[in-house]
């Protein structure tokens, strides 16, 4: 079956499927080979403003009065038209990302949940009723109430799962919304966006714009007509979007970039937390914000643990995406791949020695895509360029730390404080460093895993506001109060 198509992708404005009004195109890759996989038309200043103003309308003249039900109903819609075409879309994220068929397909079947779920807390949004302290006659409460239209700046990592975690709840508050995909992995939002009008949503509700960020996505969150930005990606980009929108007060929810540290105490079960070390770099190839890319080892089990490790990472299966057996693809682009292989470059003139335990040139189904193998940076401390910035692929550094104190300073020496694995079989200890680590998720002998239902977001240069769960339908509404004299 061919998921692809060989006409250039359009832009899906006011309900209309368009070229935009420059009709320049722009490429888009297959990772695992490096080919051209498929042209998209970019949009221009001009085509944000049509998106923005068609997605006004959409919810001045009816999206705004829709009722919870309706919305809700269409949610649904959208879940079971999602769930028909999960194959194609698996299919679209790995030939334009790399992910491997099994990792796509795994990570797209919770999305029909998703978009369930918050189809079903849609009633749990609400005000209150207050009663004034020196008044028996003034009835005073409050309504939540949607923005208006909210910009969705999206990354090339997860476009399909973290666009959903996005668009569902702004719409259930009652929002329109402009979606810019990454321009590095548009198609599985654009193969996505042609379910809208099936699921029933009417024209200039959803909509989406394709193009490089700093014209089209600079335009999209600058747009005055813009109530909201929500933001994920690079914490420069982060920045960035934070200033623009702050010339007009919009709202910003920003997930941003994360420097992870799985803190392993001595009397962990080791080959759990090895688990996790191993699955953090082999998903997604370790393009993924929350992966723990600091693995902090109490000295005493160091050796132990690096012995397991390094037989877990030797035998990974990296190859074509593709192939259901593989474990772990190529990374995004030529560029990326670049970046992560300078980091190596850095850590050896910093004193570390990488250490790389899958060879990509060796095979003939990894040597012409932008594969990187997994490596560990041993030898590493906490204050080198490669422990404290966001490398984004299969590299992690390995620090020892002596006691629990140490291990509490290194894992918040850092900007960064999105998440943080612990592994102990000792609970207080296991509380104390939940507390005193500066994280938004933290899970104690687990992986951090993302789910529909419990808040995401981080703490420090990871981001601000939280997605998932009810706050990211708050996140999506403002508070109004009312008074009124019952008295007259
Ligand atoms: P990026 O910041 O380069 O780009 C993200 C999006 O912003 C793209 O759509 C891009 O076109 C757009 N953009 C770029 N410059 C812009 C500007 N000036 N104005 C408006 N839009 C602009 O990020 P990326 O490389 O696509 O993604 C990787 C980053 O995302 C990593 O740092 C990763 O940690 C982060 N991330 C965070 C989370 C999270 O939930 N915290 C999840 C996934 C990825």
């Amino acid at each position: 079956m061919k998921y692809v198509n060989d006409q250039p992708y359009r832009m899906l404005i006011d309900g209309r499927w368009t070229a935009g009004s420059a009709d320049t195109l722009f490429p888009t890759y297959n990772p695992a080979t490096g080919d051209v996989l498929a042209h998209v038309h970019a949009a221009t200043a001009r085509d944000v403003d049509a998106a923005v103003q068609a997605a006004r309308r959409a919810y001045d003249t009816h999206w705004r009065n829709t009722t919870p039900r309706e919305r809700a109903r269409l949610l649904r819609r959208l879940a079971q038209l999602f769930e028909r075409d999960t194959e194609k879309l698996a299919w679209i994220e790995t030939l334009n990302v790399g992910k491997p068929i099994t990792h796509s397909r795994e990570s797209l079947a919770a999305m029909p949940a998703s978009l369930d779920y918050f189809a079903g807390i849609i009633p749990a949004v609400r005000g209150d009723t207050i009663p004034l302290l020196n008044s028996a006659s003034v009835l005073n409460f409050t309504l939540r109430e949607p923005l208006g239209v909210c910009a969705l700046v999206m990354p090339w990592n997860y476009p399909m799962t973290l666009t959903l975690h996005k668009l569902a709840p702004a719409l259930a508050a009652g929002n329109t919304v402009v979606i810019k995909p990454s321009e590095i992995t548009p198609l599985s939002t654009l193969a996505f966006a042609e379910l809208f009008a099936e699921a029933g949503f009417p024209d200039g509700v959803i909509n989406v714009v394709n193009g490089p960020g700093p014209e089209v996505g600079d335009a999209l969150v600058r747009h005055p007509g813009v109530a909201r930005v929500s933001f994920t990606g690079g914490t420069q980009t982060g920045a960035a979007i934070s200033a623009a929108a702050a010339a007009d007060f919009k709202r910003v929810t920003l997930e941003l970039g994360g420097k992870s540290p799985l803190v392993v105490f001595e009397d962990a079960p080791l080959d759990a937390a090895v688990d996790v070390a191993a699955g953090d770099i082999i998903k997604n190839s370790g393009q993924v914000c929350i992966a723990c890319t600091r693995l902090l080892v109490q000295n005493a089990v160091r050796e132990a643990f690096l012995a397991k490790l390094e037989s877990r990472l030797a035998a990974i299966r990296m190859g074509d995406p593709s192939d259901p057996t593989t474990q772990m693809g190529p990374l995004v682009s030529r560029s990326h791949a670049d970046r992560v292989r300078r980091y190596l470059d850095i850590a050896r003139q910093e004193g570390a020695a990488p250490r790389t335990y899958v060879d990509p040139s060796a095979r003939p189904d990894t040597s012409r895509g932008f594969f990187v193998g997994p490596t560990l940076l041993l030898g590493a401390t906490a204050h080198m360029r490669t422990s404290q910035e966001e490398i984004f692929g299969p590299v992690q550094s390995l620090i020892g730390f002596e006691d629990e104190d140490e291990a509490v300073r290194i894992a918040n020496d850092t900007r960064y404080g999105l998440a943080a694995v612990v592994f102990t079989r000792d609970g207080g200890r296991a509380l104390r460093m939940a507390r005193r680590i500066e994280a938004g998720s933290i899970a104690i002998n687990t992986g951090i895993r993302t789910s529909v239902d419990a808040p995401f977001g981080g703490y420090k240069a990871s981001g601000i506001g939280k997605e998932r769960g009810l706050e990211a339908i708050i996140e999506n509404t403002q508070l109004k109060n009312i008074k009124y004299d019952t008295s007259l």
